[in-house]
């Protein structure tokens, strides 16, 4: 395996970071007139905390993790763009995805004049480990691998991620958006072992704060130092900050909501599969369906039409005629099904006429 050093951008490794005086200073004070704020008011009127000490504390305590192993970052999202840009040097490196997958990979590499060099999961799903370690090459600096994969849902296998981790020569990141739906363990413990291994989780999904904007990076220190030396200073807001340490006082709460949406999955999945028109549905570790169906773009805008928005994930690699769809609370997985039962075949229309009250 090559050192990290080796992998990193010589410029991002020789550039000095933004210094804000609120990171520089380390004692005791009582008046901060350092960094142009509005002393005036006092609520939000200072910058954040830059590296998010206390909610890194307390996310640490969550993940069993040290918090100089954590980055944070505007969603995960923020977190895959600094990824592109600490490790790829643009118009020369490269990375790897595994379609059909998370569609951010490619976009943020595109953004950045990284090629993506696509190996496709075979027909289980499963990475082709021979095919990926052979389309490395001395440019490629990283490989994402999302489990459980969206828009499959699937686990990837936890030997083939980490024959991945040890065999390739280059950052594996492994996205872990859905891991809470899941029955697979999560990579997090192979931190210890493995320097080259980034793991992502987010906010958006199970915790229910897709709207606050925030995901993590868990990686070594060193990493870690990286993701810090080249981010927004004051990426992660105030408010971000207090609204998510409070809301990570209620574990209990996220506990029965994971529960409650993969108990609604299993009710979803068996009322789907009593329909005609669905010929598979994917086994699920996400809180989303992969379904299989005829005529997936006339489905998809009939309930467009009934005001239903689901994904058309049917132009994908592998997902030929197939629907994404989210799991919602009873009433609205209950909507979709009274929608889909009446979908007419012939006319590809409902059957029945909507009466509008
Ligand atoms: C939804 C999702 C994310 C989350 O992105 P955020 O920017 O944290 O909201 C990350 N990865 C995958 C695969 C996802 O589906």
């Amino acid at each position: 395996m090559k050192n990290i050093e080796e992998l990193v951008c010589p410029h991002v490794l020789k550039m000095r970071p933004y210094s804000s005086a609120r990171s520089e200073y380390k004692g005791q004070a009582t008046v901060f007139l350092d960094a142009n704020e509005n002393t005036l008011k006092t609520n939000y009127n200072r910058y954040p905390d830059p590296l998010q000490g206390k909610l890194k504390i307390k996310i640490g305590t969550l993940l069993d993790v040290a918090p100089n192993q954590i980055f944070l970052g505007n969603g995960s999202d923020e977190a895959i763009d600094l990824l592109l840009r600490i490790f790829c040097r643009a118009g020369e490196d490269q990375i790897i995805t595994l379609p059909p997958t998370y569609g951010m990979y490619k976009v943020s590499a595109d953004l950045n004049n990284v090629e993506t060099v696509e190996v496709p999961l075979k027909d289980n799903f499963q990475p082709d480990v021979t095919a990926i370690l052979a389309a490395q090459n001395a440019r490629t600096k990283l490989l994402f691998i999302c489990s459980p994969n969206n828009p499959t849902g699937n686990d990837i296998k936890l030997d083939l991620i980490e024959e991945l981790i040890q065999k390739f020569d280059g950052i594996v990141v492994v996205d872990e958006a859905y891991i809470h739906f899941s029955m697979q363990r999560t990579c997090l413990d192979w931190l210890a072992i493995y320097p080259n291994l980034v793991v992502l989780q987010t906010f958006s999904k199970a915790w229910g704060m897709a709207g606050v904007r925030l995901g993590i990076a868990v990686s070594s220190p060193k990493i870690v130092g990286l993701f810090n030396k080249v981010k927004p200073p004051y990426n992660i807001n105030a408010l971000t900050q207090e609204f998510v340490l409070r809301e990570l006082g209620t574990f209990n709460d996220f506990q029965k909501d994971v529960l409650a949406i993969k108990k609604e999955r299993a009710s979803l999945k068996k009322a789907l599969l009593k329909l005609d028109l669905v010929k598979k549905i994917y086994p699920s570790s996400a809180n989303f369906l992969l379904v299989k169906v005829p005529k997936a773009n006339q489905i998809y805008q009939c309930l467009i039409e009934a005001g239903i928005v689901i994904r058309n994930r049917s132009t994908v690699l592998l997902c030929d005629n197939c629907l994404r769809i989210s799991i919602g609370t009873a009433t609205e997985n209950k909507q979709i099904i009274d929608c889909l039962a009446n979908f007419d075949f012939l006319s590809q229309k409902q059957k029945k006429i909507k009466i509008i009250e």
